[in-house]
């Protein structure tokens, strides 16, 4: 049952078809649960109060494992990455190692006290910086996310845009990220991305690389919510229905691992939240697995993995299809 394993973080039996992973490629790491956000559909349950943050060893492992396993992009979110004292000092020493970086930025935090750096050290370092935007629509992502938070994030993405970054010929990539308000799969991307596009030169002059429509995954504080509202079965009903097969090869839990702030690892972010460990099994550290093979091995799933492969697919990199 989903219920159970969304709010009390048990792994549970289920019918979602078994997978494997394919060749590692993308470290992904939570580098804390503090934001200066807490959204209502936030499935890290992050916020202003949180104090959980990953400690220099884990940074400097996780640094070793990328040379070691020759990952190619490094991921990092939270939480506000940018957050974490030391997000400059690893930023840079990951970049000295020759991986891409990508950024999981809540744009507002460029708005905040102390953090102006943000956007010159982003582009200084040509890190790919996906920023979360709910909605192009100032309600929907204030009822979201908080009051203000549209606002802010315009003025963060203009900033950004100012740096050159979602300006053709640039090299530094802006994407956004959409998530429904409502229980529903997201809209066709192509057709979302282009309305985005649309509106946001239109109306605020901002310019950005990909729109990613990600699903709201039914866990963590979404998933209260759904409970709270009692709609938690309607929403795995619409999930479950539109699991396409097709998606299967391309959910990003085969090329990826997921690491927390206390460097155990995980097959994904949403696995991480529900303390499911990699493959399934007993908890393990990064430092356990820097010499390890990954392809073939097998992958935790649950009932939220239909969150994946519902409709057009969702992933860190958006639709699947
Ligand atoms: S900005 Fe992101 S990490 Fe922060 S509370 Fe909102 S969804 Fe969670
Ligand atoms: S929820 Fe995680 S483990 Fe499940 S399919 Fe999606 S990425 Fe893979």
């Amino acid at each position: 049952m989903i219920h159970k394993q969304a709010v009390a973080g048990r792994p549970a039996p289920t019918d979602f078809p078994r997978i494997r992973r394919d060749a590692l490629h993308t470290l992904q790491m939570n580098l804390g649960y503090l934001c200066n956000l807490a959204c209502t559909h936030c499935h890290v349950e992050a916020g202003p109060k949180r104090t959980e943050m990953m400690d220099r060893e884990t940074m400097d492992t996780a640094l070793e494992f990328i040379q070691a396993q020759g990952i190619r992009n490094l991921d990092v979110t939270g939480g506000s990455p940018e957050m974490h004292p030391r997000f400059r000092e690893f930023m840079g020493r990951a970049k000295a190692l020759g991986v891409h970086l990508m950024d999981r930025c809540n744009p507002t935090i460029i708005e905040e006290p102390g953090y102006a750096w943000v956007p010159q050290f982003l582009a200084e370092h040509q890190v790919e910086v996906i920023a979360s935007l709910p909605c192009y629509s100032a309600d929907n992502v204030d009822a979201q996310r908080g009051k203000g938070v549209f606002d802010a994030s315009v003025a963060a993405l203009r900033k950004l845009n100012t740096l050159g970054y979602g300006q053709p010929g640039s090299g530094l990539t802006l994407n956004l990220v959409y998530n429904p308000v409502s229980p529903t799969l997201p809209p066709p991307q192509d057709t979302l991305e282009a309305d985005y596009k649309r509106f946001l030169a239109d109306k605020f002059g901002i310019v950005f690389d990909q729109l990613f429509t990600i699903a709201n995954m039914p866990i963590k504080r979404y998933a209260h919510m759904l409970l709270r509202e009692k709609r938690m079965g309607e929403y795995m009903a619409l999930l479950r229905a539109a699991h396409r097969g097709e998606n299967l090869p391309g959910v990003m839990c085969r090329g990826l691992i997921s690491v927390d702030y206390q460097g155990y690892v995980y097959d994904c972010d949403f696995n991480q939240m529900l303390e499911l460990p990699l493959g399934g099994d007993t908890a393990v550290y990064l430092r356990d697995l820097i010499d390890a093979d990954f392809a073939g091995r097998a992958i935790a799933v649950g009932d939220h993995c239909y969150g994946c492969t519902a409709g057009q697919g969702s992933s860190c990199g958006g639709a699947l299809n």
